[in-house]
């Protein structure tokens, strides 16, 4: 089976563990610790709160360990607050800061949609990465204080995107903002999949992780750059 660590310090990781195991092949790994990070051959970054995520993944000396972990080039996926975690920059807050990784070409605005009472649900379109696993349809987006990228840089491919509201796009001067996102093996998704019972996304995931540490040269790649 292939290793998919949860970063578990705080947030919905448990909420990605139920639906990992039901996506078939995968061993879940509860991640806390250097070793556990070290033994997973990809991770998910799941939503919570960004600052305090960071905040405690400090305290546990994690921080070099997940930048490295994502400079390798290992697959990562964020999830809301994860999402944050991965760009390389906040509404102008550059990473180094102590609550952003960094590592994927994204700049983020951490409460886009507002707060808690703004959390809100719709239905978007499946990208192909998403509809290749049995089913075409829609997926349900649940959006919990959510960020949203504001701005990609070149090679990011879009997996989604949201239109907003007639009141929202008046406040923010546009009509559309990206919610989904993969560069290489990082992706990122302002909305919480794990809170459906639908494991397309998962499965995508794992799909990702699987045929990147099939590529013959994957492993090597790691080697040289460790
Ligand atoms: N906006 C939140 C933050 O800054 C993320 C919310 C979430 O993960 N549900 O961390």
């Amino acid at each position: 089976p292939v290793r998919i660590g949860v970063l578990a310090l705080q947030g919905s990781f448990r909420e990605h563990m139920f639906l990992l195991q039901k996506v078939e092949g995968v061993e879940v790994v509860e991640v806390r610790t250097k070793e556990e990070l070290g033994s997973v051959e990809g991770l998910i970054i799941p939503g919570g709160e960004s600052t305090t995520m960071a905040l405690v993944a400090e305290r546990w000396g994690l921080i070099p360990e997940l930048q490295s972990f994502a400079q390798a080039g290992k697959p990562v996926w964020g999830t809301c607050a994860g999402m944050i975690f991965l760009a390389e920059a906040a509404e102008g807050q550059k990473k180094g800061g102590q609550s952003l990784l960094g590592g994927l070409d994204i700049n983020v605005s951490r409460n886009f949609f507002g707060a808690q009472i703004n959390s809100f649900e719709t239905r978007l379109p499946a990208p192909d990465c998403v509809k290749s696993f049995g089913s075409t349809d829609d997926f349900r987006a649940v959006f919990i204080r959510a960020p949203a990228v504001l701005s990609a840089g070149p090679g990011v491919e879009v997996l989604a995107e949201y239109t907003l509201t007639a009141e929202e796009a008046a406040k923010h001067g546009r009509d559309r903002v990206i919610v989904a996102v993969r560069k290489g093996v990082l992706m990122a998704t302002a909305f919480h999949p794990e809170l459906t019972t639908d494991i397309r996304w998962h499965q995508a995931f794992v799909d990702m992780v699987r045929l990147h540490w099939q590529q013959p040269d994957a492993a090597s790649r790691q080697a040289d750059k460790a």
